[in-house]
């Protein structure tokens, strides 16, 4: 990209020009500018995820829709909605498992990279694609997908002053990029509720993960179907901040050079599940990604895959490894899925409900 439209050539002038920005500005202008500049995703790019990691990820997403889709009766007409697609893997693995059980859904995409658009043609010449949930379908029951969509969404912080609770506003300082408490007063539940913490606490809130979710929630309460969420994150309330970055698989510092890393914070399971249970769907999960993906069989499949293909046994062996073990994406990335009231209850979750 060229300089002059850099994400740090733009989130400089604003800034320069308006004051300090809202950090879910930053990370908003950051992220867009990201994924619009190139495919960061697999082992020659920034991270790995874990479709990419193995087709067995895709593949028990795809059997536990359609696991759910057989229950509710095989229902004529279904869409298939992935949120943040990535290469399209995920989609591909599943629709094949799919495929296996009769369930063949109509395939849309909600995606606004267009080098991540032309990827996910590739694979799936037949999808839809919608710029954001607005535009999805309204005459059928949705199975929405999200791997590792929500952690790349915005998020706002509060932090903590002497003063009182303040938003976290980006500024610069000596041509580079720094995190200060703003001037304004909150006057809001967050000064209220919080009462008491130290200064300098931070907390974090995604205002555009909860409309998002809040959208979807109604269209699943209303059309039928179920959404299931994979990611990093957390289950009860906390303090802090989880805003990070990763370039070449590497940390760096959310700060440096906007619009060259993957911006992603910690998703708030618990705010989540609950924005889903005001809609009156019903809430599974969250379990960790190791337990569900062992509840729908993936030691098996890993089996069978690696007898079929002994060559291939070692790298099989350690994609399990990397999808399910606590020190790996086991225990730190969560499944939670919600269901409408009129769908049946979703596998594998073995911690009951949530
Ligand atoms: N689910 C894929 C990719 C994860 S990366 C996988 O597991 O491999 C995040 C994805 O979300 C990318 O496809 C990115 O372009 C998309 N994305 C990020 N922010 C978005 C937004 N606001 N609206 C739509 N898509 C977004």
């Amino acid at each position: 990209m060229p300089e002059s439209l850099s994400a740090a050539h733009i989130l400089a002038e604003k800034i320069d020009r308006d004051g300090p920005i809202a950090l879910s500005e930053y990370m908003s202008i950051a992220n867009m500018a990201y994924y619009a500049a190139k495919d960061p995703i697999g082992e020659d790019g920034d991270f790995v995820t874990a479709p990419e990691i193995s087709q067995m990820f895709g593949e028990l997403v795809g059997i536990w829709l359609a696991d759910l889709w057989m229950r509710k009766g095989r229902p004529d007409h279904v869409h298939y909605v992935e949120l943040g697609p990535g290469r399209g893997t995920l989609a591909a693995d599943a629709r094949r498992a799919m495929g296996k059980f009769g369930c063949d859904p109509d395939i849309h995409f909600v995606e606004n990279s267009p080098v991540l658009k032309a990827k996910q043609a590739t694979l799936h010449n037949s999808a839809a694609w919608h710029e954001t949930i607005d535009s999805l379908p309204t005459d059928a029951p949705l199975l929405v997908v999200a791997n590792e969509f929500f952690d790349a969404l915005p998020v706002e912080q509060f932090v903590s002053t002497e003063a009182g609770w303040r938003h976290h506003m980006v500024a610069r300082e000596r041509n580079k990029f720094i995190a200060i408490p703003g001037t304004e007063a909150i006057q809001n539940q967050v000064s209220s509720a919080s009462a008491g913490l130290p200064v300098g606490t931070i907390l974090e809130s995604s205002p555009v993960s909860v409309q998002i979710l809040g959208e979807l929630s109604n269209r699943i309460a209303m059309q039928g179907g179920v959404i299931v969420i994979i990611d990093y994150g957390y289950d009860r309330p906390g303090t802090g901040s989880t805003l990070q970055a990763v370039k070449d698989h590497l940390p760096v510092s959310p700060f440096d050079s906007p619009g060259t890393s993957d911006l992603t914070a910690h998703v708030d399971f618990h705010t989540l599940g609950n924005i889903a249970k005001t809609r009156l769907l019903s809430v599974h999960g969250p379990a960790e990604q190791g337990q569900w993906l062992k509840a729908l069989g993936i030691d098996q499949r890993a089996q069978k895959l690696a007898e079929s293909d002994p060559k291939q046994a070692d790298a099989i062996r350690a994609a399990h490894h990397r999808l399910t073990h606590l020190d790996e994406m086991g225990r730190l990335f969560r499944v939670m899925a919600a269901t409408s009231m009129d769908w049946p209850e979703p596998e594998g979750f073995v911690y009951g409900e949530g």
